[in-house]
């Protein structure tokens, strides 16, 4: 199955990625975590993806193509992928349509995670992570055992600089204007379906369960 996963950032879409892409066995393709390895590595693609990302802008179109071309062209995407966080504007959908086309394929689902604003800003100001083992934790609502330190290794945790509340609310509205009109886009091509990411992370993944095995029905309705 070959699966778009559409919401703002702070939906919870990193997290439902990890269990849908264990369920079905495909792999999960966050093109977020791709730039965050380059940046880790220093790679010249990292320096420049670093700049835009801090402030809460989107990478430029350009230097996401190659990469996700490059990536879906290698041999675990052969049967399907999630894509997390690509296509991020409707250039990427449509490169992203006519790259599937190429190959005699199409997208399977675009799936969104329907959050409001409020619940997502409060979210995300409260993340913090840890720098050295990647442990991930909430103030309010998963806070660690000893206030500002890792459970895992100890280390002081940290907040992303695009989780800062004004990198936020600019990351909120780069989606509204340049994310949120592929929800139309995929809506015109019969393939959106949507869950409510307010509930709890395993209801919300059952919803996911429950919208793909129909999906899946509806391809392949001899199975
Ligand atoms: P994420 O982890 O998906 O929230 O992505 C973090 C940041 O990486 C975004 O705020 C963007 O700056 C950048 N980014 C990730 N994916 C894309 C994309 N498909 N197009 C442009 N920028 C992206």
């Amino acid at each position: 199955m070959k699966i778009v996963l559409l919401g703002a950032p702070g939906a919870g879409k990193g997290t439902q990625a990890q269990s849908i892409s264990n369920y079905y066995k495909i792999p999960h393709i966050s093109t977020g975590d791709i730039f965050r390895r380059n940046i880790a590595e220093g790679t010249r693609l990292g320096k420049t993806a670093k700049r835009y990302m801090d402030s809460g802008q989107l990478v430029p179109d350009q230097l996401t193509l190659e990469l996700i071309e490059d990536r879906l062209g290698q041999a675990d995407c052969k049967d399907g992928y999630l894509l997390d966080g690509y296509p991020r504007t409707v250039v990427q959908g449509e490169f992203l349509e006519e790259l599937l086309d190429e190959h005699g394929s199409h997208l399977d689902c675009a799936l969104l995670i329907q959050v409001p604003r409020s619940v997502i800003l409060e979210r995300m100001t409260g993340r913090r992570v840890c720098p050295s083992c990647g442990a991930s934790y909430h103030l309010k609502h998963n806070p660690p055992m000893k206030k500002d330190l890792c459970d895992i290794c100890g280390c002081k945790i940290m907040q992303r600089e695009d989780d800062k509340a004004e990198t936020v609310e600019e990351r909120l509205d780069v989606y509204d204007e340049q994310t949120s009109p592929l929800i139309r886009f995929y809506a015109e091509r019969h393939i959106l379906k949507a869950v409510d990411g307010t509930r709890a992370i395993n209801q919300i993944f059952k919803d996911i369960v429950d919208v793909l095995s129909e999906v899946k029905k509806n391809d392949h309705p001899q199975e």
